[in-house]
């Protein structure tokens, strides 16, 4: 099947029943539901995008196995004009949703075509795994299909590391083994876009070693989101069912973090990728360079929300009659180097882009991984800057209700600029609280802090790949120079 349209989508999620539940009601529908039905909407239009004419050939690619067309984000890039391609595609959806939702299905799709590419590393201990790996590609390649995933055991107390935090009856484990599959019990988090998804992919970047190396906890594998024993619990919804002029992201970009529940759940054999074996499991990201590949996603949403903040932070300092005032120019300048450090580190990853032992054509890992780091305080610090450009303007919100109330006049008459109108300044603004100010917008903080671990462990990721020798020996050239002073 070629690559779906938004409303195949869509329908996909009515006819697939799963258990979720928000605010204290399962949730029937969640294509109608008011929290997240705008989402998943958003994420529809990503889909109608790569089968609109104008589009198709940046967003699609023919497979090679079956000559259907595939979405962008599923192709193993063999060259570096693939991997460029594909990261016009990523650009694309990214700007679709101004960077606002990071786990757009293009997330997991580049982590699953990696995978497939190094099928064989995930046949090492044994070899059906590999079968599993490509099988499942293809499934889900050829029938388009979103997937969400939760790699985070939730833990009970923070005495140890989460690597080490494994206590029997919370964290995820196998409970049981037969010649169905396994059997699967514990909690994990955080599943962004899980609602909304088709499927879960649950594995983990970071487990202690145990026993001979096995653990019950090491476990790679996805499952359809309607399995029975599966449950997402959702947050409360940061759609709060009003206007775009009044909540202009919340109301469109709501993806939803859960955590899932999984009761004696069982996995198909056919369906697990790794079992065990924690040697395999940790060395996943860094041996399939699955984490080089997911970086380059995460740069193409960084861009995208660079150029928002940007965009707005600029309009924000004309429409307040604030440009030519040197703090502003500062602030600017800010927001203009993380914009362009991103393109940099970007450009930098797929210039640098090498062939791995796989065939795939993979984007630097120093670079994209960069990416990933600078964000975690980069983003922070954007919205901060938006903030002391915005200052009381981002209250003086009226709403569009507003607009038709007897004080319309006085709105238009007090609140407009010099150069811009009341109702200009008011959808600006707006637009500035959602990024700087709203729940929406301080959870888009938040997951930049997070999304990709937290920050010590994604020191130590760059610090591992970094050549520090170089950087030493420099040093101890400069050190060993002849002293010629007296
Ligand atoms: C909005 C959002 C969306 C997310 N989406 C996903 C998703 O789609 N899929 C997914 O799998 N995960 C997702 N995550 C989860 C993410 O992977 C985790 O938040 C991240 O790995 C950090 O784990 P934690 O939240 O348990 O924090 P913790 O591990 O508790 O860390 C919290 C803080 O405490 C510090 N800390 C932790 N342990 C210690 C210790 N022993 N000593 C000293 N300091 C310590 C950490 O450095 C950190 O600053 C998401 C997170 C957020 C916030």
């Amino acid at each position: 099947m070629p690559a779906r349209t938004g409303e195949e989508y869509l329908q996909g999620l009515r006819t697939e029943p799963r258990e979720i539940w928000m605010c204290g009601e399962r949730v029937e529908d969640v294509t109608t539901h008011p929290g997240l039905a705008n989402g998943a909407r958003a994420i529809a239009s990503l889909y109608d995008m790569q089968c609109d004419p104008k589009y198709r050939d940046a967003m699609t690619f023919v497979s090679p196995r079956t000559g259907n067309r595939l979405g962008m984000s599923f192709i193993v890039p063999r060259t570096r004009e693939e991997l460029e391609a594909r990261r016009t595609m990523m650009l694309n959806w990214a700007r679709t949703t101004c960077g606002m939702m990071g786990r757009s299905p293009d997330f997991m799709n580049v982590t699953f075509a990696a995978w497939n590419a190094a099928a064989d590393y995930f046949g090492r201990g044994r070899p059906e795994f590999a079968d599993n790996m490509r099988r499942y590609y293809d499934t889900i390649s050829e029938n388009d299909l979103v997937l969400t995933h939760s790699l985070i055991n939730l833990q009970r107390s923070r005495h140890v590391s989460g690597m080490f935090n494994l206590q029997e009856g919370t964290a995820l484990q196998v409970v049981k083994e037969s010649s169905a599959g396994l059997v699967v019990r514990g909690a994990r988090v955080l599943a962004t876009l899980g609602p909304l998804a088709d499927e879960i992919a649950v594995y983990s970047p970071r487990l202690a070693q145990h026993t001979d190396q096995h653990s019950p906890f090491a476990l790679n594998f996805a499952l359809p989101c309607g399995t029975p024993g599966l449950r997402f619990l959702c947050r409360d919804t940061f759609d709060y069912g009003r206007s775009h002029f009044d909540h202009p992201l919340g109301s469109r970009f709501e993806e939803m973090d859960a955590i899932v529940f999984f009761d004696d759940v069982l996995v198909p054999w056919d369906r697990v990728f790794i079992y065990g074996d924690v040697g395999l499991l940790n060395g996943t990201a860094a041996v399939t360079h699955s984490s080089a590949h997911t970086s380059h996603q995460g740069a193409a949403k960084n861009l995208a929300k660079c150029e928002l903040v940007l965009g707005v932070a600029l309009l924000v300092t004309e429409t307040l009659g604030s440009s030519h005032l040197p703090h502003s120019d500062e602030r600017i300048g800010e927001l203009i180097m993380y914009t362009e450090l991103m393109k940099a580190c970007m450009r930098a990853a797929e210039a640098d882009a090498q062939l791995d032992e796989w065939g795939v054509m993979c984007p630097a890992p120093l670079p994209a991984e960069t990416t990933r780091n600078l964000f975690m305080t980069a983003y922070p610090r954007m919205v901060e800057i938006l903030q002391l450009l915005g200052s009381s303007s981002l209250m003086i919100l009226p709403t569009k209700a507003d607009f038709r109330t007897p004080l319309a006049g006085q709105i238009e008459q007090y609140l407009q600029t010099d150069t811009a109108t009341a109702r200009d300044r008011v959808k600006l603004f707006h637009l500035a609280w959602d990024i700087a100010c709203s729940s929406f917008g301080s959870r888009q903080v938040l997951y930049e802090r997070f999304f990709a671990s937290d920050p010590l462990t994604r020191a130590r990721a760059l610090a591992s790949i970094y050549p520090k020798k170089e950087a030493m020996d420099r040093v101890l050239d400069f050190l060993a120079r002849d002293d010629t002073t007296p």
